[in-house]
């Protein structure tokens, strides 16, 4: 047993005198590698506490810059970044080393795709979902499971969000027994159709709502890498500021023995080639097809869209200017023709925020 004791002036000493941590539980932290995928608000919230916990090395990763209206709630970011655009895991990643110059943080301007995901994933120690689109997530919960990572997932947009630690695939890394633990397909087996899952860019999001969930997702994170089990919330936790309620689904024995990924191990969004983009040829423009058939509800799109930009009907159609030049036009199957670039990255980021998947 270790007799070592935090000092009291310590870095880190107000965490390590915590029941359940010490001098041991600071090391492993910071012998730890978290990977962070999207640094929009639940990755600001996450990452800066996961920073100043004492993680030592950190792998950040997000495909956008930063813009003027991420400033009311990603809490790493200040006016300079929006007005440089800078991209968020560059300035993420350099606040970091701001906050704390002895953890290793590296910045990934990237999509992450399935080669980014077996790229990535098997080289951490465990995967937070920073994300605003289920697509990647499912991707990494594929990822997560099949590489044997401990996964945070974590959600927030308008006034809800959720946060659950997904274990399925990590029971040998956490030298555990159990695997009753369930992953996100268990729960939840399929991407909610395109057109019906929220964003922040149509629905909005409250600053101090990322704050919570994300520091819900960091406690996870924490409990893991320091080896604190008192710490983690074997639960699917959700929280919903607009009726002031939060629930505790637990997750013990809720793995089902149907699951696609985590039961029979078929890695669908890992294994997905992604062929969803084409390239229109001389159109400067790029069609999006939807992860999976679905009918678009045509006047709620049109509603939800109606934040985001000016849209019309034409044809059967929804064609409307969103941010950055871009002409979007939605079809009923989903489908989408981002016109203004050539970039599938481009057209898929502005499918996920606009259309919703
Ligand atoms: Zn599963």
């Amino acid at each position: 047993m270790s007799v070592r004791r935090p000092s009291p002036s310590d870095r880190h000493h107000r965490q390590a005198i915590l029941p359940g941590f010490g001098a041991d539980a600071q090391e492993r932290l910071r012998a730890s590698h978290a990977l962070v995928v999207g640094c929009g608000a639940l990755g600001c919230a996450t990452i800066d506490l996961l920073a100043r916990a004492g993680v030592g090395r950190l792998t950040l990763v997000d495909r956008d810059v930063v813009e003027v209206t991420n400033l009311q709630r990603q809490s790493l970011y200040v006016d300079a970044d929006a007005r440089a655009g800078t991209p968020k895991a560059e300035a993420a990643a350099r606040r970091v080393r701001a906050i704390d110059p002895g953890i290793r943080a590296d910045a990934c301007v990237e999509h992450v795709g399935p080669e980014a995901a077996a790229e990535l994933v098997p080289d951490c120690d465990l995967v937070v979902d920073g994300l605003d689109n289920y697509r990647t997530r499912y991707l990494l919960n594929d990822a997560a499971v099949r590489f044997g990572r401990p996964f945070v997932h974590a959600g927030a947009v308008g006034l809800r969000g959720t946060s659950m630690p997904v274990l399925a695939g990590a029971a040998e890394r956490l030298g555990t027994a159990r695997t009753d633990a369930p992953c996100l397909r268990c729960l939840f087996p399929e991407v909610p159709p395109a057109g019906e899952g929220e964003t922040c860019d149509t629905a909005g999001v409250l600053g101090p709502l990322a704050a919570m969930v994300g520091a819900h997702a960091a406690a996870q994170a924490i409990a893991l890498l320091a080896g604190v089990p008192a710490l983690l919330d074997r639960s699917l936790w959700s929280v919903d500021m607009a009726v002031h309620r939060t629930v505790r689904v637990p997750l013990a024995g809720a793995s089902r023995d149907d699951c696609p990924c985590c039961a029979l191990r078929r890695f669908e969004f890992l294994d997905a080639e992604d062929e969803r983009c084409a390239v229109l040829c001389g159109r400067n423009a790029v069609q999006v097809r939807p992860a999976r058939a679905s009918t678009v509800d045509m006047g709620r799109m049109r509603a939800r869209l109606a934040n985001a930009g000016d849209f019309a009907m034409d044809d059967g159609r929804l064609v409307g200017t969103v941010g950055g030049g871009l002409e979007l036009t939605v079809f009923g199957d989903g489908r989408a023709i981002v016109r203004g670039t050539v970039d599938p990255v481009a057209a898929l980021a502005a499918y996920a925020r606009y259309v919703g998947e």
